[in-house]
């Protein structure tokens, strides 16, 4: 199974083996991540909630 790492806490994240870019899974501490897959490579992207898109 692929790991990842959660950006947030730094503990491995279990990502499913047919995980597609863009999905979206909850961490154990509390975050939700987004899958990123770039040169083959699993990356979690956290989630902004109440994104600011200006001031
Ligand atoms: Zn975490």
């Amino acid at each position: 199974m692929p790991r990842a790492r959660c950006p947030i806490c730094g503990r491995d994240v279990q990502v499913p083996e047919d995980v597609l870019p863009g999905e979206v899974l909850d961490h154990e501490c509390g975050v939700s991540l987004e899958v990123v897959i770039s040169d083959g490579k699993i990356l979690l992207k956290p989630l902004e909630i109440g994104e600011d898109w200006g001031e």
